[in-house]
């Protein structure tokens, strides 16, 4: 496997699509999309896939990934297709990322006739089947549900040239590997297969070996995984004043818009009613909602008359919202990797954006983790009247250190925001912790 970081790509970065070997069609239906110029994954990814190679890239989501393979796919489909069967296969981990995939293709298959379909859960199958009888080169679907049809007879692979993982780790980390197996073993040898993963661990590698062939490395993550424009503190509190905290900080904020993330659906539905009392425009989201009801949600909430998402981690990755001003962490993350979707809901497209992440004493462990995991050191954050001293002492114990964080009034400018820089006595410390924690 050849690994480039992005950028070493081709010599000369493309600044303009006009660069790129892109048809009038794919032009213009960018400009109507005003998309200006590329973003650095479109201006690596776009060559590569055009000439046909395998590309394992790493790439956050707000980066403009899903234009990056969509582009190469649109550009294969013939002007006057006749084509009954998929041409390319897009498989996703969730529900909102094949609808948020769908319509991205759909807006940049301006001018071009490509029917793209979404296939997931959670809605009848029987429109599904419809739009797939009428023809439809490109799909979009959830590995289960793509099963179903495969299974139905309703969807045939054979004539795919394309297929992209889409979210690989997350896929795998919801348990889709078999599924992903079954589909893969069912499309043709002789393939295009572009991987999209915010992480490269080792069972994402193991895949791609398997399923790819002699496939190109490109890095598309930025340097710093928390991106720079969003501001990242954390408060400590007790468990039973987070709802207090969270809404003192609400009105201390005022955000525009905001994900206050919790980590179980009951704790979501408990927070959202509680919320609901005190707040405008509050609505939730979490897996045992029918899907009906998750997508007016979203489409409320992008439309921005939902200020507040009590939400789980089902809207954690893929979900691009570009009033997002703040994300809560009502519930600090399990995963580190949660940590970092959850965080990249805000400051899309080099917006700013701001993330709270509420610490209960005994969560300091997990508070460290992340901080190893985005290698730059969260910053107290404090609101008046709650007992941060103490918390912090309880906090710091827990996370088995001397209490000497960045300070309450976030006289914390003297610490290395990045592990890149000299590595402070505090990150030393957490980082020799974490390690034991292992
Ligand atoms: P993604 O990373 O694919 O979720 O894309 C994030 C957002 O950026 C989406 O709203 C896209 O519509 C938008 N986008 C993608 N590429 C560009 C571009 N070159 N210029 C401006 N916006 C873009």
């Amino acid at each position: 496997m050849t690994k480039t970081p992005a950028g070493d790509t081709n010599s000369a970065v493309a600044q303009t699509f006009n660069e790129l070997p892109l048809s009038e069609t794919t032009l213009e239906a960018l400009e109507r999309a005003r998309y200006l110029s590329p973003t650095p994954i479109q201006a690596g990814l776009i060559p590569r896939a055009l000439e046909g190679v395998d590309v394992m890239g790493q790439a956050q989501t707000g980066t403009g990934k899903t234009a990056s393979f969509v582009i190469p796919i649109l550009e294969r489909i013939p002007a006057k297709s006749s084509h009954k069967r998929p041409l390319a296969l897009i498989l996703v981990p969730t529900r909102e990322l094949a609808v948020q995939v769908r319509d991205e293709a759909v807006k940049l298959a301006h001018g071009r006739r490509a029917r793209c379909v979404a296939l997931y859960g959670g809605k009848p199958i029987r429109g599904q089947i419809d739009k797939l009888s009428r023809g439809a080169e490109l799909v979009v679907g959830t590995p289960g549900r793509l099963l179903d049809h495969i299974s139905r007879g309703t969807l045939h692979l054979g004539d795919l040239q394309v297929v992209v993982l889409d979210e690989a780790d997350r896929m795998l980390d919801i348990g889709f590997r078999p599924d992903i197996e079954k589909i893969l073993r069912r499309v043709p040898r002789e393939r295009q297969t572009l991987l999209l993963s915010a992480t490269m661990p080792p069972p994402v590698k193991r895949l791609a070996q398997r399923y790819m062939h002699s496939p190109e490395s490109l890095d598309f993550s930025p340097k710093d995984i928390a991106v720079e424009t969003i501001e990242q503190f954390y408060f400590t509190v007790d468990p039973e004043q987070k709802l207090d905290l969270l809404t003192k900080l609400l009105a201390r904020e005022q955000p525009q818009q905001a994900i206050v993330f919790c980590r179980t659906k009951r704790g979501t539905e408990r927070l959202y009613r509680q919320l609901r009392k005190k707040e405008k425009h509050v609505e939730c989201m979490h897996g045992d909602l029918t899907q009906s009801a998750r997508d007016r949600t979203m489409q409320r909430f992008r439309k921005g008359q939902v200020r507040l998402l009590v939400a789980t981690d089902v809207v954690g990755r893929g979900i691009d919202v570009t009033g997002i001003s703040h994300i809560i962490n009502y519930d600090i993350p399990e995963f580190c990797d949660d940590y970092v979707h959850r965080v990249g809901r805000t400051g899309r497209m080099g917006r700013e954006g701001v993330a709270y992440t509420f610490v209960t004493p005994d969560e300091g462990i997990q508070l460290t983790r992340i901080e190893m995991r985005i290698n730059r050191l969260l910053e107290r954050a404090h609101l008046e009247g709650f007992g941060a001293t103490q918390d912090a002492e309880k906090s710091d114990a827990a996370a088995g250190t001397n209490g000497d964080g960045p300070s309450a009034d976030g006289a914390s400018d003297g610490e290395p925001k990045s592990a890149a820089k000299p590595a402070s006595p505090l990150a030393k410390r957490r980082k020799s912790r974490y390690r034991r924690a292992l």
